[in-house]
């Protein structure tokens, strides 16, 4: 069989050799743990804890705030020294603040679970509720909601993302060849939850060693494990989906409309580890990379763990940080600080020389069309980006300016490096601010 991919896309170069084959080592060093009670999208979690508590490994800190909201649990074992706002990556939110003992008690809470397929699909997904886990891919939405459709919108089928298409992170890939297990596991129980006979995993074929890895643990099952094209934004869910299922999503439409849920690799061995030991989502895998980096590494942190201690981990910055990003170089949020905490949703630490995070210049759009054949969701950029640049937001919007997935692949590919995605966004940000109005 052919290798399945989408239309458009780009070929960025890869920049995951020097954290491939690095197995995932994991770092219990953190002194003080900053865990922010807004790691989601949703409602801010409500304090459980205060100042001078002790805590342990697994317990509630934070309940959720409403439906769509996840909760969150201490990553180590401790006393609380303060609850506060500070910075964190989505803003300035609440922050439990633990001195950890370095014991990493558990609580008496975190039991194994019974056999999921003596479980309810309700009982399984309120157990992934109360375990606080959000999608870990980078989007941080809670899984919970993924796993609630409404009643008219049956699913039929779970797509997994192994494709990991960012330049240079590599935490999936390692997770893929040393947890396999889990991951087949995780995804059993999603399908047993949904009632679902389909489940796809979906991974580029840049990894070779992973599709053997997770095609050898899902035999005699009944998940299919296929090669994709490598190929960017491969990971993005309309176009993943259309690879694994060859179904479209509807414009402004959803997975779920066409009987499809998509959950990250990462998100679904959370949910192994939570049925096999009962512990919440409390620890992740992420890569620390980039020339700014002494020795790039893949990581296994406690939520909450500061940024800066992750990259002294790693030996330190190698010279002047010209810029920190969290995720990968093509949809990472620029930060500007590394006194910030990691979270559940961190799925890399990019750092760039100065050098590299030089902006080039722009010039005139020389009508290449390039942006408009490259874009995944067929827009046309260059149209997008000059109503943005012109504040004529209803004419942008006309445009579809809300499909936009951010991937940037327009930009990366545009001959006069136009700043395509930044208009686009402020465009979108301004559609949406105007509408709620
Ligand atoms: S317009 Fe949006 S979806 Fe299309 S290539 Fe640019 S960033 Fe990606
Ligand atoms: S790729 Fe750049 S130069 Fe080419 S049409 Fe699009 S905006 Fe213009």
């Amino acid at each position: 069989m052919g290798l399945l991919t989408f239309k458009g896309g780009i070929h960025p170069p890869h920049a995951k050799e020097s954290t491939e084959h690095l197995p995932i080592i994991d770092f219990l060093g953190p002194k003080v743990v900053e865990i922010p009670l807004r790691q989601h999208i949703g409602a801010p979690c409500e304090p459980t804890v205060k100042k001078g508590d002790t805590v342990k490994v697994g317990q509630l800190i934070g309940a959720a705030g409403g439906f769509v909201s996840a909760n969150v649990h201490s990553s180590v074992s401790g006393t609380v020294l303060d609850v506060r706002k500070q910075n964190t990556a989505y803003g300035f939110d609440t922050c439990v603040v633990i001195e950890n003992d370095d014991l990493y008690e558990v609580c008496e809470t975190v039991k194994p679970k019974p056999d999921y397929k003596t479980l309810s699909g309700k009982e399984i997904v309120d157990m992934i509720k109360e375990a606080g886990i959000v999608g870990m891919g980078g989007a941080g939405f809670p899984t919970h909601v993924k796993l609630s459709p409404p009643p008219e919108k049956p699913i039929d089928t779970i797509v997994l993302n192994g494709a990991e298409c960012e330049p240079y992170l590599t935490c999936d890939h390692r997770l893929m060849l040393e947890e396999s297990e889990k991951i087949i596991k995780g995804l059993q129980i999603l399908m047993h939850a949904l009632n679902v006979k389909n489940g796809v995993i979906g991974i580029e074929n840049n990894k070779p060693d992973a599709i053997a890895k997770m095609t050898e643990a899902a035999k005699g099952t009944e998940i299919r494990v296929v090669g994709l094209k490598t190929k960017y934004p491969q990971g993005a869910e309309k176009q993943l989906i259309y690879a694994c299922t060859n179904r479209s999503i509807p414009s402004g439409g959803l997975p779920m409309d066409i009987g499809v849920v998509v959950n990250n690799v990462a998100t679904v061995a959370t949910i192994g580890n939570l049925f096999e030991t009962g512990m919440p989502l409390v620890e992740r895998v992420c890569t620390v990379t980039g020339k700014g980096i002494k020795s790039p590494k893949n990581i296994r942190f406690k939520v909450g763990t500061p940024l800066k201690a992750l990259i002294d981990f790693c030996d330190g910055y190698n010279g002047t940080p010209g810029k920190i990003l969290l995720g990968g170089p093509m949809m990472g949020v620029a930060q500007f600080s590394d006194e910030l905490p990691a979270m559940k949703n961190t799925s890399g630490i990019l750092v760039f020389t100065p050098e590299e995070a030089k902006l080039p210049d722009a010039s005139a759009c020389i009508k290449c069309g390039k942006c408009v054949t490259t874009c995944p969701i067929n827009l046309e950029p260059l149209q997008i980006s000059a109503y943005a640049l012109m504040h004529d937001y209803d004419k942008a919007a006309k445009f579809n300016a809300l499909d936009c997935i951010e991937c940037g692949s327009c930009s990366f590919i545009c001959p006069a490096k136009r700043p395509l995605l930044q208009t686009i966004r402020v465009a979108k940000r301004e559609i949406l601010a105007r509408r709620k109005k």
